[in-house]
């Protein structure tokens, strides 16, 4: 951070900047650093280890598509597990669908959850207080490995594989999630910007592939994960969830009565559809089991 802009240090060689308005927190957490600023463009910022996690202006693109792709691909979810999301974004979303009873939430750092319900309250807005939320704080990788509870979906929203989320990129994690679907039910996770994380990309397709029988990408352009879409690994044991079609996406929707701002059925299923260079990329590396 220098001279009132922050750039953002996630790839390497090429950065976005953001002119600061005042900085709101700045603190070492047992796991990240991790920073809170007002900006002049795009309202308040969430930096974990100088990657930007969710700006207020854009945050809805991410969190409307990770929350509503898994939940809208089957009929009435009604238990969600989501892992990380301690901005508390993707709760907000969760709990928008009438037929969610509980929305648990492992995230493993306190901090998080704590300065983002204080300086980032529209992200979560008041989803913390909701009655079916079950906040847990502890690692995902764990949870996902002892818990003996099952989930109709499985929302990891978690950091790049940094620190402590990299083993929520590795394929023991994938097992342990499947056990916790129980055959049925969606996970969805961030794949990265293919553009410039396309190891991140690949390699979580091949071994969601290792792991489920039907696994697919959906794209969404999130206009500060810089590099063009970021990716959403969808993986399912029941065919039926990720090829549910149209006419169900509409049904569902509609019978849901969610208010979106950039979801709807039509992107829903757009976002399915990938440039070449994204098919070919997941088609050179198929599942090693
Ligand atoms: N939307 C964001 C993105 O893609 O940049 C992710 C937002 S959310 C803030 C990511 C959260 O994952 C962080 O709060 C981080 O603490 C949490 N996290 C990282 N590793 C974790 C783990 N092993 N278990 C649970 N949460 C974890």
């Amino acid at each position: 951070m220098t001279d009132g802009w922050f750039t953002e240090t996630l790839h390497r060689g090429y950065g976005q900047s953001f002119e600061i308005v005042e900085t709101l927190v700045r603190e070492r957490t047992p796991y990240q650093d991790l920073t809170i600023f007002q900006t002049r463009a795009l309202g308040r910022v969430l930096v974990l280890d100088g990657a930007v996690q969710t700006t207020e202006a854009d945050e809805f693109y991410y969190h409307e598509m990770i929350a509503h792709l898994p939940l809208f691909s089957q009929e009435r979810a009604r238990r969600v597990l989501i892992i990380g999301g301690g901005d508390g974004g993707t709760l907000r979303e969760v709990l928008k669908h009438p037929s969610v009873e509980q929305a648990t939430i492992v995230e493993i750092d306190a901090r998080v959850v704590e300065l983002s319900r204080e300086h980032l309250p529209k992200l979560s807005n008041g989803a913390f207080e909701d009655p079916r939320t079950h906040l847990i704080i502890g690692d995902g990788t764990k949870f996902a490995e002892e818990s003996a509870d099952t989930f109709d979906a499985i929302i990891v929203d978690s950091t790049d594989p940094i620190g402590p989320s990299i083993p929520l990129f590795e394929e023991p994690f994938y097992r342990s999630c499947a056990k916790r679907l129980d055959g049925r039910g969606v996970l969805i996770r961030q794949a990265g910007v293919p553009f410039f994380q396309a190891g991140e990309y690949r390699d979580t397709h091949r071994m969601l592939s290792n792991v489920f029988r039907d696994c697919t990408v959906a794209l969404v352009p999130v206009p500060t994960y810089c590099g063009g879409h970021m990716a959403l690994a969808l993986a399912s044991d029941d065919p039926e969830n990720l090829n549910c079609g149209r006419a169900s996406l509409d049904r569902r929707f509609s019978h849901a009565g969610i208010e979106t701002r950039y979801y709807t059925p039509e992107i829903h299923d757009a976002a399915l559809a990938l440039p070449a260079f994204m098919k070919k990329a997941l088609q050179s590396s198929p599942p090693t089991s």
